[in-house]
């Protein structure tokens, strides 16, 4: 599968008129800031993204992000991979007032020149479409062992669940 290179600066409004679009892979790695909140960078960022102009002329960019992440686990403090996935809508306004005027459906993209840059745009999606707390959702330590072994887990962060029987034992 072909993609066309990434269209990492651009003019949003004429990409508007034009009803451009772009759909490609990009590199997990290529957004350092989301990875600054995963355990790698491995893997690809599937992007969608179609510009348009609606039937009041606004201008706008709709979009689907998927990716496949690692984080910690908040409970066991062990890796889990998580699918995030982001769909926008984002009404391109030159300033802050004309965002407030925005209709409800669209959250503002400011573009107060000519052009922007579109990775972090997508990126600050993806992070917002992060989990706030990342969590197995069938944590083993959680549903073994219950909530004294979390405690311990909080003291000792890097703990294996062995040690933590050993631990449990050594309190009785
Ligand atoms: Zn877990």
């Amino acid at each position: 599968m072909s993609n066309q290179a990434f269209p990492a600066k651009i003019n949003p409004r004429k990409w508007a008129e034009k009803g451009s679009s772009w759909t490609g892979d990009l590199p997990l790695s290529h957004f350092t800031r989301l990875v600054e909140s995963l355990q790698g960078s491995a893997g690809v960022v599937k992007v969608s993204m179609e510009f348009d102009v609606d039937e009041e002329r606004i201008r706008f960019v709709r979009g689907d992000l998927h990716a496949q992440v690692e984080m910690t686990c908040q409970r066991c403090l062990e890796s889990v991979k998580l699918a995030v996935e982001s769909n926008f809508s984002l009404g391109i306004v030159w300033h802050d007032e004309a965002a407030a005027n925005l209709p409800s459906h669209y959250d503002p993209l400011i573009v107060s020149d000519e052009f922007v840059e579109m990775l972090p745009v997508l990126e600050d999606e993806l992070i917002i479409s992060l989990p706030l707390v990342p969590l197995h959702e069938d944590c083993e330590v959680k549903t073994e062992y219950g909530e004294a072994v979390e405690e311990v887990l909080d003291e000792r962060p890097a703990s294996n669940p062995f040690d933590v029987l050993t631990q449990l034992k050594l309190k009785k």
